[in-house]
């Protein structure tokens, strides 16, 4: 009872594969490590939850609850803030643990709650290791060639750097690491022994609660309230995924702004919660637009690098995300039209590739990115409507609800973010939909009551349909309007 053991402490690296501060801690305790997820009610009443994403969460902790368990470790799950949840560990534990292990999380409310059990753990003597997991550069990584204080707000050069960084031998050996962890996937997808950790939280704590039970009894009552299908969870699941999405790579370029085929990857729901990471894709995708280079598989990999600038913005602007990042747009007068909220969450707004998108939104929870580029511009240039509320109805309903892309993709259609859609560029829904879903495939698949239109009348008002509504406003109109505000708060 008394040997050294460690315990890692997830939060959004829900997986074993490649996860640096759980595999630093095995090493250091020689296999005697046991995880911990602390679960804080408040999150329930959070005005961003999404009964959704908390339904996938838990099947992705469940499903690591049992991989730790196959591996001899174990997951206890506390329903209780941190701060609560290790002081009532360390009453309980006979000895404090020789290393606690975490992965870096960069979100406003996260970097707080972090520093506090940061100081916490040093108050009891307590060794910690926080490894970077959610990304492959860290923004404090990030800083301006010229040595400026200065970050990145423009994803151009941001994207020069961060390849610049990339090619350095230091980062890609962080890639060629994930070698490992591929090789323990591909061994557990063949049903091989994988045991190797000796250490459960019943030898720690024989009186602990059962965390299977805790978290079926979560499942079953969000369960309760789940409206759609909820996708497999796990990170074996992701990387089948990842498996399945190499053949798909070559044609990325050609297929990823068509909204009616499977050709986007799919990742972003496991990129949430960790159970997948950027390197393990740069690692099994073998992408280096050094070496192998093609349009897909470089347009792929700037969509990765996207992701991580918006991370890099929030780290550095925390203040975006309840305010525009361009301070001018804070003064714009939205109408916010209460009853156009309701038809555009409804998929009611009469512009049929709108009301395809926030329909394939409320019954998958995942939308297309090229239409959600078209809603958002919707949402705030044609029906004048704060990009936050529209935000805040994304976070409510993606399963891949992610502060960082999520508040970056509505400030950039928003015009308001940094390196954003010229204010004066304007989304045509007609012209969006010609161009992107010219036989009307995937607007037939999520309003089948246009299935008898000709592909040619979905893209143009439909003034006479008994089934459908018409269009809500008028989008010249609405455009000249759209002009007026942004150009009257530029003036401010
Ligand atoms: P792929 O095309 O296969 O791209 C691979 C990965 O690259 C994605 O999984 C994602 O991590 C990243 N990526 C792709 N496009 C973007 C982008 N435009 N910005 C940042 N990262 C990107 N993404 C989220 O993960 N969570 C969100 O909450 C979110 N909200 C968005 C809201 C709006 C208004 C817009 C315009 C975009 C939003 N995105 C968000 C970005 C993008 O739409 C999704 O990441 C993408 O649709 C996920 O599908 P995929 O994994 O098949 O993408």
């Amino acid at each position: 009872m008394d040997q050294p053991f460690g315990i890692h402490w997830f939060r959004r690296d829900l997986r074993v594969a490649g996860n640096r501060g759980l595999s630093e801690n095995w090493k250091r305790n020689k296999g005697r490590v046991v995880g911990l997820f602390c679960f804080d009610k408040k999150f329930l009443g959070r005005e961003d939850f999404s009964v959704h994403r908390f339904q996938f969460f838990m099947e992705t902790l469940k499903s690591l609850q049992s991989e730790l368990l196959e591996m001899g470790s174990d997951l206890l799950f506390m329903d209780v803030g941190p701060e609560v949840a290790f002081q009532k560990i360390l009453n309980d534990l006979p000895n404090p643990p020789t290393l606690l292990s975490w992965g870096q999380d960069y979100e406003p409310y996260a970097r707080q709650r972090d520093k506090k059990m940061q100081d916490f753990f040093k108050s009891k003597s307590i060794a910690t290791f926080v490894a970077r997991d959610h990304l492959l550069i860290e923004p404090h990584e990030l800083g301006k060639k010229d040595k400026t204080d200065e970050s990145y707000q423009v994803y151009s050069p941001f994207a020069r750097r961060w390849l610049d960084i990339f090619q350095d031998d230091s980062v890609q050996k962080r890639v060629q690491q994930e070698e490992a962890g591929i090789e323990y996937l591909k061994s557990r997808l063949n049903k091989k022994n994988t045991k190797r950790f000796n250490l459960t939280w019943k030898e720690l704590l024989p009186n602990c609660p059962d965390a299977i039970k805790v978290l079926q009894s979560y499942l079953s009552e969000n369960g309760k309230r789940v409206k759609i299908a909820i996708p497999k969870a796990g990170s074996l699941q992701a990387f089948q995924e990842l498996q399945s999405f190499t053949e798909r790579l070559e044609h990325y370029q050609s297929k990823r702004d068509i909204p009616s085929l499977p050709g986007t990857s799919g990742f972003s729901i496991f990129l949430k919660n960790g159970s997948l990471t950027v390197p393990q894709i740069i690692y099994y995708l073998k992408l280096n637009p050094y070496k192998k280079k093609s349009s897909s598989r470089d347009s792929f990999f700037s969509e990765l690098i996207w992701r991580e600038f918006y991370y890099h913005i929030l780290y550095h602007h925390p203040q975006v995300e309840k305010q525009s990042f361009l301070s001018q747009y804070e003064s714009l007068q939205w109408e916010n039209n209460r009853t156009w909220f309701e038809a555009w969450k409804n998929g009611q707004t009469g512009f049929p590739i709108v009301d395809a998108g926030m329909r394939q939104l409320q019954s998958t929870g995942w939308m297309h990115n090229r239409v959600r580029m078209i809603v958002a511009s919707f949402l705030t240039k044609d029906l004048l409507i704060d990009w936050r509320w529209g935000e805040k109805f994304f976070m409510e309903m993606l399963l891949d609800g992610d502060l960082a892309p999520n508040n970056g993709g509505w400030q950039w259609a928003a015009s308001t973010g940094c390196d954003p859609q010229p204010y004066f560029r304007i989304f045509n829904p007609w012209s969006q939909s010609c161009k992107f879903d010219p036989k009307g495939e995937y607007i037939k698949r999520y309003v089948p009551e246009l299935a008898d239109l000709q592909p040619k009348e979905l893209h143009e008002p439909i003034l006479n349909n008994k089934s459908y509504p018409k269009p809500i406003v008028d989008h010249k109109m609405q455009r000249l309007k759209a002009l007026e505000i942004y150009k009257a708060a530029r003036e401010s």
